[in-house]
C-alpha cells in the first residue's frame, strides 16, 4: 500500500514537472537569440554592447557604406521582415520601406531634433552624448520587452555603458571650447550644442551638389575671423573642398573623423572617443 502511494506521488510529480517545462514562459522558441536587423553599424554595435550573447544582429547597410537613403536588396528584405525587430535611426536617416518589419524600434525616440538648414531633421544624433544614452536605453527597453528573462543582464550592460558614457562627457565637459570646426557635411550639431564648440561644413556652400564660388569665398573669409579652426575630414574619404578652404585659410587638415560609420574593428564607444581626441587635439 505504501509503495503504491510512493509511486503515485512520484507519478503525480513528474507530470506536474512536465507541465511546468511545457508551459513554463520561455522568450522565444528553442531559447534562440534574438534575431535583429538594425540600417546600420554603428546600431549594431550598440545592440551588441546591450544584448551580448542573446542577441543575433546583422546591418542593412556596410561599414562605409552610404547610410542615407540607401536601398535594401531583396534578400535584405527578406532578412529585415523574418527577423524579430527591426532597429533604425529615425530622423530621416532611413528610407520607407514598403516590406513591414515584424516590430520596428527608432532609437532615436524622444530626441529633440536639431534641424539642418533646410528645414529637415538632422539624423545624427548617435554621434552626441544625449544621443548615445537615449538610443542604449530605448534599445535596452525593447529587449527587455522581447526577452523579459534576461532583463539584469541588459540592464547591466546598460549601466556599464552609461557609466563609460558619462566619464568621457565630464572629461570633454571641462575642456576648452573655443574652437571652431569644419567638417564635410553636417554631423556634429548635437555634439557641437552639447560641447559648446562651433561647427561649420562643408556642405553649406553647396548649391546643386557643386560649391558655389561666392559662397565658397563667403564662407573663407569668415573662417579666417575666427582664431581657432580645425579641418577635419571625413575618415575615408578625401574632400578637395576641405583641402581648398584649407589653402584659403593657410591651414593643414588636422584629423579624420568617423561621421557614418565605425573605426575598423572598434564599437560605437571607442569610435566616439577616437573623435572626440581628434576634435579636442
Ligand atoms: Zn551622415
Amino acid at each position: 500500500m505504501k509503495k503504491k502511494i510512493v509511486t503515485t506521488l512520484a507519478f503525480t510529480l513528474i507530470i506536474v514537472a512536465s507541465l511546468l517545462v511545457i508551459f513554463a514562459p520561455s522568450k522565444n522558441k528553442n531559447n534562440s537569440k534574438i534575431s535583429i536587423v538594425t540600417s546600420n553599424v554603428i546600431l549594431k554595435s550598440m545592440v551588441n554592447s546591450i544584448g551580448g550573447k542573446y542577441v543575433q544582429v546583422s546591418s542593412l547597410t556596410t561599414n562605409g557604406s552610404e547610410i542615407h537613403d540607401f536601398n535594401p536588396t531583396p534578400s535584405q528584405i527578406k532578412k529585415l521582415t523574418q527577423a524579430d525587430l527591426y532597429i533604425k535611426n529615425g530622423l530621416g536617416l532611413e528610407p520607407k520601406l514598403n516590406d513591414k518589419p515584424k516590430k520596428t524600434l527608432v532609437a532615436s525616440e524622444g530626441i529633440l531634433s536639431v534641424k539642418f538648414k533646410d528645414g529637415n531633421k538632422n539624423p545624427h544624433a548617435y554621434l552626441s552624448f544625449l544621443g548615445i544614452s537615449t538610443y542604449l536605453k530605448n534599445i535596452t527597453s525593447e529587449l527587455i520587452e522581447i526577452d523579459t528573462s534576461h532583463k539584469s543582464f541588459y540592464e547591466a550592460n546598460l549601466k556599464n555603458q552609461l557609466i563609460e558614457l558619462q566619464k568621457l562627457e565630464k572629461k570633454y565637459l571641462s575642456k576648452d571650447h573655443d574652437f571652431t570646426i569644419v567638417t564635410d557635411e553636417d554631423a556634429f550639431a548635437y555634439l557641437a550644442k552639447e560641447l559648446k564648440f562651433d561647427n561649420q561644413f562643408v556642405e553649406q556652400i553647396l548649391s546643386n551638389q557643386s560649391v558655389s564660388p561666392k559662397k565658397m569665398a563667403d564662407f573663407i573669409n569668415q573662417l579666417k575671423k575666427e582664431k581657432n579652426v580645425k579641418l577635419l575630414s571625413s575618415a575615408n574619404e578625401s574632400s578637395k573642398t576641405l583641402q581648398t578652404i584649407g589653402d584659403g585659410i593657410d591651414k593643414k587638415i588636422s584629423g579624420s573623423v568617423f561621421v557614418d560609420g565605425l573605426d575598423n574593428k572598434k564599437d560605437y564607444l571607442q569610435t566616439f572617443k577616437e573623435n572626440l581626441e581628434v576634435i579636442y587635439e
